[in-house]
């Protein structure tokens, strides 16, 4: 194969696409509701990364122009306390979504939230009830960053069938839940994490390397196949105080067909997620049940727009 020229694959595109169809799904909302859908966001203590999320939803609730209730609390909270702030969220009928901001201090256990939120307000698929739909493909509020990865992709036009897919990170909210969407999208995906032996082994055989492990430059060049497209979710400040992903952007140049940079990949598209999850709630609240999102999918799933950058699909390398 000849040298790629490597595709930058940013998120302002789908993105905005995403936005089109929240306005249109918030109008309808706000005529048969009467009301604007609301997400709380719950920051307990003061966490520099929590504080930083929390100001990017701000400005992208500001732009789509939902309501985004700041709750806080101190970082002295109890479980118990934790436990009674988002039960009161939960029963509050101004609240249509709620996001418990992570990491919370370390004398908490994050199991209260996932145990504790109301699965039609969980925006962030988490609790057991959203996690399990997933995993058994029923209609369910998804976690916003693996579910905008794959707005992504499809916005680029790129064909999971088949796929063969590397993930490298196997949290809840990230790697787990997107290694489970990218197999319903019949993808072949491989989980990897921390006690995978030879990584790189793994990362070489897939066409889609996807990454989310909170580890600045993890994925170089060297260790995926050449033609292989790079969808980096990693947010980390780097010893010079840059943000930047988990892949080494620099070293992926000519061996990638495609990568996300960071900032302005996939994290706009998060954003975005979360408000379109916000809405989706919103609904399935009026109905009283999750299964109201399967019809909802098709209203919230925005047509794709006919932009040049879609006539242009990746492709997929086959074969090392
Ligand atoms: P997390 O809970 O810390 O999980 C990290 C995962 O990566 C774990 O499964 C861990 O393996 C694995 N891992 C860590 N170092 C590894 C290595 N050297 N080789 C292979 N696997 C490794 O983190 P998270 O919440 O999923 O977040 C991951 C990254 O995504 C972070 O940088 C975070 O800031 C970012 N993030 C981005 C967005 C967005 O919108 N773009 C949203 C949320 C999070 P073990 O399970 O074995 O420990």
């Amino acid at each position: 194969m000849t040298d790629i020229q490597t595709r930058v694959l940013r998120g302002a595109a789908p993105a905005k696409m995403l936005h089109q169809a929240i306005d249109s799904a918030k109008q309808l909302y706000e005529d048969q509701n009467g009301s604007t859908p609301t997400l709380a966001t719950l920051l307990v203590g003061n966490d520099a990364a929590a504080l930083a999320y929390r100001s990017s939803i701000e400005r992208t609730f500001k732009k789509v122009n939902l309501r985004h209730r700041k709750v806080e609390l101190p970082a002295t909270v109890s479980n118990q306390q934790l436990g009674d702030a988002i039960r009161a969220l939960n029963i509050d009928p101004g609240i249509n979504g709620i996001l418990v901001l992570m990491p919370l201090p370390s004398h908490l256990d994050p199991h209260v939230v996932l145990e504790t939120i109301s699965p039609l307000k969980d925006v962030d698929g988490i609790s057991p009830v959203n996690a399990g739909r997933l995993h058994l493909g029923l209609p369910s509020l998804r976690p916003s960053t693996p579910a905008g990865g794959l707005e992504l992709l499809r916005y680029y036009g790129v064909d999971l069938n088949g796929a063969n897919v590397a993930v490298v990170g196997r949290s809840n909210v990230v790697g787990r839940p997107l290694s489970t969407m990218l197999s319903h999208a019949n993808a072949t995906v491989t989980l990897c994490h921390s006690r995978t032996r030879g990584l790189s082994q793994h990362l070489r055989r897939a066409e889609i390397v996807c990454v989310a492990a909170g580890s600045p430059g993890l994925i170089t060049g060297r260790m995926i196949r050449k033609g292989a497209l790079v969808l980096d979710f990693g947010v980390n400040v780097n010893d010079q105080g840059k943000v930047v992903g988990d892949s080494d952007l620099a070293s992926l140049e000519g061996i990638a067909s495609a990568v996300t940079p960071t900032p302005g990949g996939t994290g706009p598209v998060t954003a975005m997620v979360l408000a379109r999850n916000v809405l989706a709630a919103a609904f399935a609240q009026m109905e009283g049940t999750l299964d109201a999102l399967q019809e909802l999918e098709a209203m919230l799933r925005c047509p794709l727009p006919d932009i040049s950058e879609f006539l242009d699909p990746i492709e997929l390398q086959g074969e090392a």
